[in-house]
């Protein structure tokens, strides 16, 4: 730390991204990402856009914001377009939370929440989930404060059923309870129809997942339109560009092409059930996950050293030191050709573990 930054920020602990390595080449399951590449359209219209970065993008993002609020069932004026959508909550932790509006989330759940915490200077409270990962609504009842839910769960990849999030909605429509959905299209159902329900809900949704856009940087948030003017005031306030006209343009091409998203996901869905199954049949105990990866852990092989051993036969996975999850691995579901070299990988490793 230099002498000149602030002592505001002087007990900040940034978020660690998982590992995007540089020469070596890895079977990278580590961090999510699809495994196919972004839509073809997605391509033709991001390669108009190339050629004319001379002008500024628009900060309405229109075109691509009318032709996902169709998508969505809403009305454009409803949903917002951010950079990635840690960028939408990083705006909803700024926007909804403070001393009088304590944040509340799942003990385990995405590792960015405490940090956006921290960097507002947000109390906030961990709500430790059940033995078995589960959520228990009737926890966050009656507790005062903005409540934040990754739906499906991240690192456990857990659903909640949309009941169990109205449920805790209702109890207090005084709160903004946000619903972060990254991963809802490997097998949930969104909260997104629910919004004109309940003007506190807010869902937040990404292109880099299901969409393959993880390193164009493009989420969304919807929700009722004061909630989305709330967090315009402050995407204004700071980055009105905040998505480039490339991404905007390789956006809309997704958009348009909604049937390749839809295949993609089928076939991930698929291979995510087969892996598990495979990797039951070596022993493994796993959640019973509904996003693109499974997290799993074996009674043979302690988490850390599975992850270590993968990493020197080339495949990357993600591990938590985070003590309630340290036996467990996070593994991207890649392509099935990816999913068969893990597998050889663990069936020979467990065999050095007998
Ligand atoms: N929410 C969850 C639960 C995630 O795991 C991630 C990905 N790390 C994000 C949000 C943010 O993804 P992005 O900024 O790429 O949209």
């Amino acid at each position: 730390m230099s002498r000149f930054f602030s002592a505001k920020y002087d007990k900040l602990t940034p978020y660690v991204p998982g590992e995007q390595p540089g020469e070596k080449q890895y079977v990278k399951l580590n961090t999510n990402e699809n495994p196919f590449p972004p839509s073809p359209k997605a391509i033709l219209y991001a390669r108009e856009h190339v050629r004319s970065p001379e002008l500024y993008s628009d900060p309405e993002g229109l075109e691509l914001r009318r032709a996902l609020a169709f998508l969505c069932g809403v009305r454009p004026e409803e949903l917002v377009l951010v950079n990635g959508s840690d960028e939408v909550l990083n705006f909803a932790f700024m926007a909804f939370c403070d001393a009088d509006h304590p944040a509340l989330f799942p003990d385990i759940t995405y590792g960015f929440y405490p940090v956006f915490c921290q960097l507002s200077g947000i109390p906030y409270r961990e709500i430790p989930l059940k033995e078995d990962f589960s959520l228990d609504p009737a926890d966050y009842i009656g507790q005062k404060g903005t409540v934040f839910i990754a739906n499906p769960n991240a690192p456990t990849g857990k659903l909640l059923g949309t009941e169990a999030i109205e449920s805790i909605l209702k109890a207090d429509p005084d709160r903004v309870v946000v619903v972060d959905e990254a991963y809802i299209d490997f097998g949930g159902v969104s909260c997104i129809p629910l919004i004109r329900k309940y003007p506190n809900l807010l869902v937040t949704q990404t292109f880099s997942k299901s969409r393959s856009m993880a390193g164009a940087r493009l989420g969304f948030g919807v929700g009722d339109e004061a909630l989305i003017r709330d967090l315009n005031t402050l995407r204004y306030s700071t980055n009105p560009y905040n998505v480039n006209s490339m991404t905007l343009a390789l956006g809309l091409g997704t958009v348009l092409e909604e049937s390749y998203t839809q295949k993609n996901c089928a076939e991930i869905i698929q291979v995510r059930e087969k892996t598990a199954q495979a990797l039951k049949a070596l022993g493994f105990t796993m959640t019973d996950s509904k996003a693109n990866f499974l997290f799993v852990r074996s009674d043979r092989i302690p988490g850390e050293e599975l992850y270590r051993k993968l990493k020197e036969r080339g495949i990357l996975v993600r591990h938590f030191t985070l003590p309630r999850i340290a036996d467990y691995n996070r593994i991207t579901v890649g392509t099935e050709s990816q999913m068969n070299t893990l597998l050889e990988a663990v069936k020979a490793l467990l065999e050095e573990y007998k």
